[in-house]
């Protein structure tokens, strides 16, 4: 894989990318909606063809060649995943279809391993429905109370320490904002969280992607991502749990592939990681999302988080020169949210799709954090290893012409 330093070697980078190279609309495709889902390289999807062709057979259960195969492989990812995270055990990777499943099982099964009626889960009001959701229906379960951090008016969070009380028994917070783009300072609460024997959940769907994570070093309780946004497979996800937390939990669903040994008196459940992983897994995309692993550390996270962060600035720079325009969030490295004056979003995102621009519009699932800034909704541009300055280009003079009709 190559490097992004020069116009060569991104041309060739986006080749990789098939997809990029189509048109919509008679215009090339500009797609800068990678926060809801990136493209697929090549070698990815070769990778799941590969094994659909040649070793598909269920997993775990079989003695025959290909069921062998098949687990070899599902196995291999998990480990793939391991050191891309940098976890100290196989046993604390488990495989579930994305962030979303993946805090559910931690809001489902901490929530009934750990915690009364009246303790507290505090989240913070940049977070996605999928970090505010699960626990408000734990709230209704089980008498747990959800609380949020405020944030400023910048995008920043406010002092963790202002928000824990006595009863605060989890945080979970995101690490990256899907909407600001805000990173937030994970490690230092963590720290501080741990000080008030307070464990940590890290939202990472759009940590992973773009910030090279270990998770010994944060010292995280938990963390969740999601495949597809990082060029991996849909419908595959990842929540990493401390060994000494993910032991005590209870399975989160039952059924084959998690259990021990069943009776009808009592059943007994298999060892971590497959206690939580009811039924046949997605094991073909299991594969995908390690040669997507694969794909990015070729390049490099930090090359790719370097190269996104420079059409961001560039992005919001090319920006200003349009009358109206309102950017969201200060410190964003990947996305970039806006309104300009009364356009309707919706308005911006279709239009700008006529010219073959993909952008996403709305409230972006985090309708508390839209309530904060006063606004419906917004348009969010967002950014991936392959996009270049000639598409942000493309962008802004779509944008200017979309402003004109207005
Ligand atoms: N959290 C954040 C911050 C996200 O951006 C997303 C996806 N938009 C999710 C959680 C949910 O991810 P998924 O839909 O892949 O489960």
């Amino acid at each position: 894989m190559n490097s992004m330093n020069s116009q060569n070697s991104q041309n060739s980078l986006r080749s990789d990318f098939p997809i990029l190279s189509r048109e919509v609309y008679g215009r090339p495709l500009v797609y800068l909606d990678n926060a809801a889902t990136t493209q697929k390289p090549l070698c990815v999807l070769d990778a799941m063809r590969e094994e659909y062709l040649n070793a598909n057979a269920n997993v775990h259960r079989g003695v025959h060649y290909l069921s062998q195969r098949a687990t070899d492989l599902h196995e291999a990812a998990r480990e793939r995943v391991r050191t891309f995270i940098h976890a100290r055990k196989t046993e604390e990777v488990v495989f579930t279809r994305g962030t979303t499943e993946s805090i559910n099982l931690v809001a489902s099964s901490f929530v009934e391993a750990f915690l009364q009626p009246g303790d507290e889960v505090l989240v913070s009001e940049m977070e996605h429905h999928s970090n505010i959701v699960p626990w408000q229906l734990q709230a209704q379960r089980k008498g747990i109370v959800v609380k949020h951090i405020p944030i400023t008016d910048d995008g920043a969070l406010l002092p963790l320490t202002d928000y824990l009380t006595p009863h605060t028994k989890l945080i979970s917070i995101t690490h990256v904002s899907n909407v600001l783009g805000t990173v937030n300072p994970i490690k230092d609460i963590i720290r501080i969280a741990h000080e008030h024997d307070i464990p940590v959940m890290v939202d990472g769907a759009q940590g992973a992607p773009h910030i090279a994570v270990d998770v010994q070093d944060l010292d995280c309780d938990f963390y969740a991502f999601s495949g597809h946004k990082m060029y991996g497979p849909t419908g595959i996800g990842v929540l990493y749990g401390k060994e000494e937390w993910l032991e005590k939990m209870p399975p989160y669903q039952g059924g084959g592939e998690m259990i021990d040994r069943v009776t009808w008196e009592k059943t007994t459940f298999e060892r971590l990681p497959f206690k939580f992983e009811a039924g046949t897994p997605d094991y073909i995309a299991t594969h995908g999302l390690a040669t997507a692993i694969d794909y990015i550390e070729k390049i490099g996270l930090d090359k790719i988080a370097a190269h996104e962060h420079d059409l961001t600035r560039y992005c919001m720079e090319q920006m200003q020169q349009i009358e109206g325009v309102k950017i969201y969030g200060k410190d964003s490295r990947s996305v970039v949210s806006f309104n300009v004056g009364s356009i309707h979003h919706l308005d911006i995102g279709t239009l700008l799709d006529r010219l073959g621009i993909a952008v996403r519009t709305g409230h972006h699932c985090a309708q508390p954090l839209m309530n904060r800034l006063g606004v419906q909704g917004t348009v969010r541009a967002s950014f991936a290893l392959y996009n270049t300055r000639e598409e942000v280009d493309a962008f802004v003079a779509g944008l200017k012409r979309v402003c004109q009709m207005f």
